[in-house]
């Protein structure tokens, strides 16, 4: 007999997981799992063994720290003139994985539809499956990645209960039009559907293209709740600090789950995480992540056009998605293997990212956030892919 519960049955290991472990078994080089394989700057470092050396070692306060509340509030207010009032609209949790699930337990009833984009981060769906909705999809098409209003309109009706919007998005590298925001926004609007957006990728946008959270569009701040965390945007995924935002209503809500969940996040790498925003607008931090992240991109761009694999240029993220349809395999799985084995080099298949069959298998993920070194190998690497029988 199983003991495992129904609910977590026909739930497999996460690809991430799957595709590292076989890198790892090849030598490959990991273009798969998207985590910086770089230091994290020596400044944040240092925040959090101060942090721990003042004793802060005690649970925080169930919303965060208020350190790094005002830190946000700032943050906000700076970078998107958003107004925040850090005791009742923010609410930090472990990581942007714990704001997903608490915030979609916290607003979602059996029976509500959740209108998701795939490809979609991986944890959606089971984010609105656990709370009993129904997700209903928007599909992205390559390469463009462009929403039809006519299309998504057809989705929205009375049952919608929220829309999952993930700006810069992981997988694509789409960056969300003000024109396509401004559209879901008159939806939402016309529906009364809550956005949540997942902005974990904010500071990582290319060629001067900028980053608009829905929240600052007309009627939408107190219909949205504005995600992010601080993994991407200083190099430290293992500290899993995340924030949720929204109108205090909407918190109040979101916290009824999260007490139940972890009650409160890791108290040290809070404080460290409030030092690390605070330092980065003192110093100008974030246009150097860019400019690093945009180097990054465009060496690997280049690998990838001189192996003759054709990237969809990405406006944001720290991946690129490659059309792989005319290479001759069966499907992104297989050529995700095959370049693990015997290139030496690891992407994702981006089938694991789609609910409708089929979609995807034409695609292969990259991601850059990795050493120049790295880069530089994976490069040589493809090389033989031009000189290989696949
Ligand atoms: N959303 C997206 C789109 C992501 O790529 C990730 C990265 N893992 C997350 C959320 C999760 O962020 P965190 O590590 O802060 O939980
Ligand atoms: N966000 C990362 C990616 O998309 C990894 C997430 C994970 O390992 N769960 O690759």
């Amino acid at each position: 007999m199983s003991y495992m519960a129904q609910r977590v049955q026909h739930y497999g290991t996460t690809i991430f997981t799957e595709m590292t472990n076989l890198a790892n078994e090849y030598g490959a080089v990991n273009l798969g799992q998207g985590f910086p394989n770089f230091a994290a700057p020596e400044f944040v470092k240092e925040a959090a063994r101060a942090a721990i050396s003042a004793d802060i070692n005690q649970y925080p306060p169930a919303i965060g720290r208020s350190r790094l509340r005002h830190a946000l509030a700032a943050k906000y207010a700076r970078h998107y003139n958003m107004e925040l009032d850090p005791a009742s609209q923010i609410v930090a949790m472990h990581g942007a994985t714990e704001c997903l699930f608490a915030t979609i337990q916290s607003l979602v009833d059996p029976g509500d539809e959740v209108i998701i984009f795939e490809p979609y981060f991986d944890t959606y769906v089971p984010c609105v499956e656990f709370a009993g909705g129904t997700p209903v999809y928007y599909t992205l098409e390559a390469p463009k990645w462009e929403i039809e209003p006519d299309k998504l309109a057809a989705l929205f009706s009375d049952k919608t209960k929220l829309i999952l919007i993930n700006t810069p998005h992981n997988p694509t590298g789409k960056l969300f039009s003000r024109a396509e925001l401004q559209m879901i926004a008159d939806l939402c609007q016309q529906y009364d559907v809550i956005a949540i957006s997942d902005e974990v990728y904010e500071h990582i946008v290319f060629d001067e293209a900028q980053h608009i959270p829905i929240a600052t569009l007309p009627g939408m701040a107190d219909r949205t709740v504005t995600i992010s965390s601080i993994g991407k945007s200083f190099s430290v995924t293992g500290w899993k600090v995340g924030w949720a935002i929204g109108s205090a209503e909407i918190c109040t809500a979101i916290f009824r789950s999260h007490q139940w969940i972890t009650f409160a996040g890791a108290a040290p790498l809070e404080e460290a995480s409030a030092a690390a925003l605070e330092w980065a607008d003192e110093t100008g931090y974030y246009a150097q992540l860019q400019a690093m992240y945009q180097r990054k991109r465009d060496t690997l761009l280049s690998a990838l056009n001189e192996a003759n694999l054709p990237v969809i240029t990405p406006a944001g993220t720290y991946f690129a998605m490659v059309d792989i349809s005319e290479l001759g395999f069966a499907n992104d799985r297989d050529f995700c293997t095959y370049l693990t084995k015997e290139i030496g080099v690891t992407p994702i298949p981006p089938s694991f990212f789609y609910t409708t069959p089929n979609a995807g298998t034409d695609l292969a993920r990259f991601a850059f956030c990795k050493t120049d070194e790295a880069l530089a190998e994976a490069a040589d690497r493809l090389q033989k892919l031009g000189s290989s029988s696949c």
